[in-house]
């Protein structure tokens, strides 16, 4: 395992039952691309148990940022959920991960596909000025349960666009779409069948998907992840392999 760092928490968030938000301390000498993960853990009876996590917070900021669920007998959340500011983590000092975006050809319109917890690689994205400069629009869409999943909503909506820096860039292109399967909300249905129907594409009137324009970036539940890259292999859009820049990148928010 690569080197370990212990890290103090400074902020906890819940936002519901099953997933909660948290910040830790950064070591300086930690470097990472927005997009990428980590192994993040606790000490448990003497012995490090380490997770894979999406950094939320963007490489410029001074602390880390983590959006996490609560698997009630998960080994790590069933303890993680209970963390309070001063407590202290580990931190692995190797992130890595292919959902970068210079691992896409240059495109026009960014498209970010997130269910569940794989909306937090593009929270840091979307804080990425260099994302706002390269792309005439992006696209953030999140795929959730219930409307109460729907975390960094008043983030994405508010706050955001008011950034001092790059709060015209974002107010002039970033475009949220969140969709809920279980309950009423101006959008509804899953992620996949929007784009399979057209809907999603002729909601944010930007047409179909075409790959001489589009480009994915793709985080959440494998089912989604299978769906999703069928839909964009059938229209011909190819996935970035082995440090070759494709049309579009994926990575798991979990495994089963
Ligand atoms: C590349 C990568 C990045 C990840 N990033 C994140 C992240 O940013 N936030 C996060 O909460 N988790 C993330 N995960 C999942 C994470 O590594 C752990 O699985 C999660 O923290 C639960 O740990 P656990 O020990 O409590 O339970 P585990 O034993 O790890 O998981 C138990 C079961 O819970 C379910 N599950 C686990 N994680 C999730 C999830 N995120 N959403 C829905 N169901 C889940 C799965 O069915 C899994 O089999 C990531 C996984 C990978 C591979």
């Amino acid at each position: 395992m690569a080197s370990v760092s212990t890290q103090s928490v400074t902020d906890v968030h819940h936002w519901n039952d099953s997933l909660f938000s948290f910040k830790t301390t950064r070591d300086r000498s930690l470097k990472f691309e927005n997009g990428h993960f980590l192994m993040l853990g606790m000490q448990i009876a003497g012995k490090p148990l380490m997770r894979a996590y999406s950094i939320a917070s963007p490489n410029y900021d001074d602390e880390l940022e983590f959006l996490s669920i609560k698997v009630a007998d998960g080994p790590l959340t069933s303890r993680l959920q209970n963390i309070q500011i001063g407590d202290q983590l580990l931190v692995s000092s190797k992130p890595t991960g292919t959902l970068v975006v210079d691992h896409l050809l240059e495109g026009r319109n960014l498209y970010l596909i997130s269910t569940g917890t794989g909306l937090a690689p593009f929270i840091s994205i979307i804080q990425d000025p260099g994302v706002y400069e390269r792309f005439d629009n992006v696209i953030l869409t999140h795929g959730v349960r219930y409307v109460s999943e729907l975390a960094y909503q008043g983030f994405i909506e508010e706050q955001l666009p008011q950034n001092e820096f790059f709060g015209d860039e974002v107010r002039q292109k970033l475009i949220y779409y969140p969709t809920v399967t279980r309950e009423e909300f101006k959008t509804q249905g899953r992620l996949t069948e929007l784009m399979a129907s057209g809907k999603l594409f002729s909601d944010i009137g930007l047409g179909k998907a075409n790959p001489e324009r589009d480009r994915f970036m793709l985080c959440g539940s494998p089912s989604m992840l299978k769906d999703t890259c069928q839909l964009l292999n059938a229209w011909g859009f190819e996935e970035s392999r082995q440090g070759i820049k494709g049309h579009y990148v994926i990575e798991r928010a979990f495994v089963e």
